[in-house]
């Protein structure tokens, strides 16, 4: 396989310890893990070895095609279908290991049918209007005899990292979410994502779901106790180059070098997740040395100062900053993950 130019420094001390963390913080509910959208871009078959190997036994993907991307499953450990089986899930959800999370009474007849008495979960939504039953209908008898393991909801307003999520809407969702737990049998009951947690165990019941603290994210401002970054980028130089004064970098031309300029030409651009908005608010570093973006970020290209004081040469790895917390100003931090693309390979440390 060719060499790529482009690296995701992960740190899986990192990663167990934020995980270790947030079950800490969730009292006596067991921790399981969001690994969908390849566990938040970082790569979800390695975040399932090493939460596995931590103690996480509950993870959480999106649709069955991300169930069937994880490969062979450990039985031991078991795995939620987020969003459920659809009218073309059918045979991918008979013979998957995966346990599906019914979200509409479409999906429970559906189950009934494919499922052959086994277990499922059950999302129930207590006012986010995204996916679930609503609280009527899973009190209806559609649910009467299902073997559920989960019952679910999920919060919308918990993540609050600049202060202004409205806290009656999680008192609200709480509420009616504990109101069911007495009206609908499951195994197990769960409302909390990385934010739910941070809200207070009350918010735990017997199990948690999160995903963006796990990664390095900040949900609200309590993670910074606790939570540390887990990715790092990292892109080689293509070319150095001399900028003469007077001359203009990049797109637009919109910067101006208003004196003979070295800069370094990094393989990495918005194509792979590096957007223009990250960049205006980022950096790159090399040791202890701040290297300034200059000019607008290319499709794969991105130039940064690079002075000739500094000893760099083509090839050589440039870090550049992905601090999430800080860059959520921009973008959320889910986007900001998320969208890191393919063309990284990813390096755990
Ligand atoms: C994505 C997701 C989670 C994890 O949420 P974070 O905010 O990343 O902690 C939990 N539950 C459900 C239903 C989700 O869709």
């Amino acid at each position: 396989m060719a060499h790529r130019p482009l690296r995701l420094i992960l740190d899986g001390d990192a990663l167990v310890a934020n995980w270790r963390w947030l079950r800490e913080r969730g009292g006596s509910a067991a921790c399981g893990a969001a690994v969908k959208a390849d566990g938040y871009g970082l790569g979800a078959h390695e975040v399932v070895k090493r939460l596995a190997a931590a103690g996480c036994r509950d993870f959480f993907v999106s649709t069955y095609a991300e169930a069937e991307a994880l490969g062979a499953w450990d039985e031991s450990l078991a795995l939620s279908v987020l969003h459920g089986p659809g009218p073309d899930d059918t045979q991918a959800a008979s013979a998957s290991p995966a346990r599906p999370v019914l979200n509409s009474p479409q999906q429970v007849a559906r189950w009934r049918e494919a499922g052959q008495g086994r277990p499922c979960d059950v999302m129930v939504d207590t006012g986010m209007n995204r996916l679930g039953l609503t609280p009527e209908e899973s009190r209806s008898g559609l649910l009467d005899g299902l073997p559920i393991e989960t019952l679910m909801s999920h919060l919308a307003c918990a993540d609050a990292l600049d202060g202004t999520a409205p806290f009656a809407a999680n008192t609200r969702q709480f509420s009616d979410f504990r109101t069911l737990t007495a009206q609908v049998p499951a195994q197990r009951y769960s409302l909390a994502n990385s934010a739910g947690i941070l809200l207070g165990t009350d918010y735990c019941f017997d199990l948690t779901r999160p995903g963006l603290g796990i990664y390095g994210g900040w949900a609200r401002r309590e993670a910074a106790e606790g939570i540390r970054a887990v990715a790092s980028v990292e892109a080689q130089i293509v070319q150095l180059r001399i900028v003469r004064e007077g001359q203009r970098i990049g797109y637009g031309g919109t910067f101006r070098a208003d004196h003979a300029t070295r800069i370094a030409v990094l393989n990495l651009g918005y194509a792979d997740g590096y957007l223009r908005a990250v960049a205006e608010h980022g950096s790159a570093e090399l040791g202890d040395v701040i290297l300034p973006i200059l000019g607008l970020v290319s499709m794969d290209l991105t130039a940064v100062a690079a002075p000739e004081s500094l000893s760099v040469t083509e090839g050589d790895w440039i870090r550049l900053r992905f601090d999430l917390p800080m860059l959520a100003e921009t973008l959320s931090q889910y986007e900001l993950l998320t969208t890191l693309g393919s063309r990284f390979e990813r390096v755990w440390a």
